[in-house]
């Protein structure tokens, strides 16, 4: 890998709640690279479209948000006084919306669109464009970015995944019960894994790596030891 840190295409996969952001930040930081919450964008497109009515009793209606696709305005901002990466779309800061229970239960349905995949994946290619990037999601080293430098496949229990989901959603003060939380993790494994286009699986040469009992600084010191490695394989 004959390249220089900051140019580097990372890509973290893994079911829901598995840790990929706090990891693809941490990374994003080491190396002074920019970080992309590819979730957050078929989050946005979800609170885009239970806003304007195109979900009424469960059902989406698909070709008025494949019609309106267009008028949606994704942009990541790093806000420094935060300290956070935070989505905005047509303007509007949407960072802690796109993060309620109602959203998570039905970004999975809103991510099997195609034409919606279509939309993101050329935005996400755009946002790395020129310059090195960590993505977090789930084809990120399948689809969007086949040939990444670095592709990282990240696994936990499903009960870790949800306490860790759900102390996250308390700690913001959000309102949900630990059932609820573990109910939509499942739920979502399974449509993101079953779907037809762009189907959550490890891409052949990614790493896999189980963070279940591994702290930041274990996952860090592995990726750390990963990233000599392929220097040293040039
Ligand atoms: O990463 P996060 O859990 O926020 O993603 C929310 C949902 O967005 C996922 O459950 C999945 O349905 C969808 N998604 C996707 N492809 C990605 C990232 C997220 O389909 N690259």
């Amino acid at each position: 890998m004959n390249k220089a840190n900051q140019d580097l295409v990372i890509a973290i996969d893994g079911h829901s709640s598995g840790g990929k952001s706090t990891y693809a930040k941490a990374i994003a930081k080491e190396l002074g690279i920019t970080y992309v919450d590819s979730g957050a964008m078929y989050r946005a497109v979800t609170l885009y479209a239970m806003e304007n009515n195109l979900i009424r009793d469960g059902h989406i209606d698909e070709p008025a948000l494949v019609g309106q696709l267009d008028q949606i305005r994704i942009k990541i901002k790093f806000n420094p006084e935060e300290v956070r990466y935070e989505t905005w779309m047509n303007g509007r800061n949407i960072e802690n919306e796109i993060r309620t229970v109602a959203v998570s239960n039905y970004v999975s349905p809103v991510s099997k669109i195609r034409e919606v995949r279509e939309a993101m994946v050329s935005l996400q290619r755009d946002m790395a464009r020129d310059r090195g990037v960590v993505m977090d999601g789930r084809d990120i080293g399948t689809v969007v970015f086949p040939d990444a430098d670095i592709k990282i496949y990240l696994t936990a229990k499903p009960e870790i995944r949800a306490q860790r989901r759900f102390d996250e959603l308390m700690e913001k003060g959000m309102e949900a019960s630990y059932d609820q939380v573990h109910g939509n993790i499942m739920d979502r494994d399974h449509q993101d894994s079953t779907r037809d286009i762009s189907p959550l699986k490890k891409a052949e040469d990614a790493i896999e790596l189980d963070n279940s009992s591994m702290t930041l600084e274990q996952q860090m010191a592995w990726f750390k030891e990963l990233l000599e490695k392929k220097s040293e394989e040039g």
